[in-house]
């Protein structure tokens, strides 16, 4: 076959040099099937994972080699044992069984046993599968250098991808506003939605994936491979130069400094990420950094994955929002399933006032894993005054029955509806974050899963910089730090438009930081 390009559309930028994978993407398992036993799972994974090895190439199969071991090992699945024996449910007993063996991978200082963590859970998956009914396949293991080929990525399915393996994806459908496509700018692998003539793409095929241009291009020839290769090098020397700076504060060319936060939404985040890239951590999605494939997690669990972000922050601003469960981000148990227009329903502050014992919980966790350190919390979706005050007694009643904090606990909102906007002086919040991916959505009527809809999906429209003006002129006048946590913060075209909006922090994706740092250094703010 000769080199033939399939337009898309760039939801994740950059370029990888790979070859197609064909993938379906991964189902949460919330039951096992009825009569199937744990140690029968487990049986049964063994055996596929047996059948799996003999059909692929040897590193993947030293993978597998690595997983059978680890379930041949009575280690691995004893407490799950001992808990069912005792009553619990098979899938809640090994997703907790396996948490702490997956821990000790993930908190290993050695670089190899770290990247060890995905092979685990991979394994758990597969596992769960068995004991829901569902078989795997070979196309759940993704292979060195795979770009994928599927039809769309949830946020969990995109998590459940080896991205130290998979090196970029493409989707038939999706969009680039999709929180998949979130994750995928938040780690840096390139990534393209809508991809026309897929039936094109054969597995095995070589490939470039220029997400850059929205192009995926299949056997490409000689002077092709040519060109990319040299602009990935050139890439790696960009990269590297603001790197170097990235520990340098971000003024503007006429003086203004912005803060530039991280934001978190996975437990890997901030892995390997210089501290000192950052003025702390700007937006925590909780509710992605969270295994929520069973539902809320108890606060114990939820205050161990908060706790690493105050020992990352090391003293500076940790900001922890949240649940913001609903849209396309559900939560079994939680969200209703039945929304006809899941975005303008029930969803983050609304659900988490429908259920106060969930959102007292996050609370206690947050404040349990911040032990006695300053921490700002930070509420989604919220549309009218009455909302917040409602967050602030419950915080305030739980604090009360606490005790008195040694540090300083602060009470923000996310500026994403246009009603919150208009009548932002009504808000009693101690600061303020704009949320454009949704902020955008709401203003200017187009749905941010809607592709066809990209020439509304901007914060520089006009409708929605007023409005970004009027909150940040509301900061200015009351001393409150107003900030955007939106993708628009690392647009190169919306963040200058930000900065002349008025804003004074912005929080982007941990791999965006040292680029949005050296780009804010060549702006000018202006006054306002
Ligand atoms: C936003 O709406 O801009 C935002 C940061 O929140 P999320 O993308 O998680 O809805
Ligand atoms: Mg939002």
């Amino acid at each position: 076959m000769s080199e033939l390009n399939l337009l898309a559309q760039m939801a994740s930028g950059g370029v990888s040099i790979g070859h197609i994978q064909l993938r379906s993407p991964n189902r949460a398992i919330h039951s096992a099937a009825a009569g199937m036993t744990l140690a029968e799972a487990v049986e049964v994974t063994i055996r596929e994972l047996r059948s799996l090895q003999a059909g692929v190439d040897r590193e993947a199969a030293d993978i597998v080699q690595f997983q059978i071991e680890l379930l041949e090992d009575p280690t691995l699945t004893a407490e799950a044992l001992v808990a069912v024996a005792a009553g619990a449910d098979p899938v809640a007993a090994f997703r907790q069984g396996i948490a702490t063996h997956l821990r000790v991978y993930e908190d290993a200082a050695d670089d190899y046993l770290r990247a060890r963590a995905a092979d685990v859970r991979d394994l758990r998956d597969r596992v769960l599968r068995a004991l829901s009914g569902a078989r795997a396949g070979a196309q759940d293991i993704a292979r060195e250098g795979a770009i994928l080929v599927v039809d769309d990525l949830t946020p969990t399915g995109f998590l459940a991808v080896d991205w130290t393996r998979a090196k970029g994806a493409a989707t038939i459908n999706g969009s680039p506003h999709s929180h998949a496509a979130i994750l995928a700018r938040s780690r840096g692998i390139p990534m393209i939605v809508g991809l026309q003539g897929a039936d094109k793409a054969k597995p095995g095929a070589a490939c470039i994936l220029d997400a850059d241009a929205g192009l995926l291009i299949l056997e490409p020839g000689p002077p092709t491979l040519a060109h990319y290769r040299e602009r990935a090098e050139a890439t790696a020397v960009r990269n590297s130069t603001e790197r170097a700076h990235a520990d340098r504060p971000a003024v503007t060319r006429d003086g203004r400094a912005i803060r530039v936060y991280v934001n978190v939404d996975a437990p890997d985040s901030l892995r390997q990420v210089p501290r000192e890239w950052f003025d702390g951590v700007g937006l925590v999605r909780t509710e992605l950094l969270l295994d929520t494939s069973s539902g809320v997690p108890d606060a114990a669990t939820q205050a161990a994955c908060y706790r690493p972000l105050f020992d990352w922050s090391a003293g500076r601003p940790t900001t922890i929002r949240l649940l913001d469960a609903g849209g396309d981000k559900p939560i079994p148990g939680l969200t209703l399933g039945n929304e006809a227009n899941p975005f303008l329903g029930m969803r983050g502050v609304r659900l988490l006032l429908r259920t106060p014992d969930v959102l007292r919980s996050q609370l206690a966790a947050i404040l349990d894993a911040a032990a006695g350190r300053s921490v700002r919390i930070m509420i989604p979706m919220i549309t009218v005054p009455q909302e917040f005050s409602a967050c602030r007694a419950i915080l305030d009643a739980l604090v009360a029955e606490r005790g008195a904090p040694r540090a300083p606990i602060q009470l923000g909102m996310m500026v994403e509806t246009p009603a919150a906007a208009l009548t932002i002086e009504r808000f009693d919040a101690e600061f303020f974050s704009i949320g454009t991916n949704d902020l955008v959505q709401y203003v200017m009527a187009a749905g941010r899963d809607q592709r066809e809809l990209q020439y509304l999906q901007t914060a520089t429209a006009p409708a929605v910089l007023d409005l970004i003006a009027r909150v940040a002129q509301h900061g200015h006048s009351t001393g409150k730090e107003v900030g955007v946590c939106g993708d628009d913060a690392f647009q190169p075209g919306a963040l200058q438009a930000l900065l002349q909006a008025g804003i004074s922090s912005v929080s982007v994706p941990a791999q965006r930081g040292p680029g949005v740092k050296s780009l804010i250094r060549t702006m000018v703010a202006g006054d306002s």
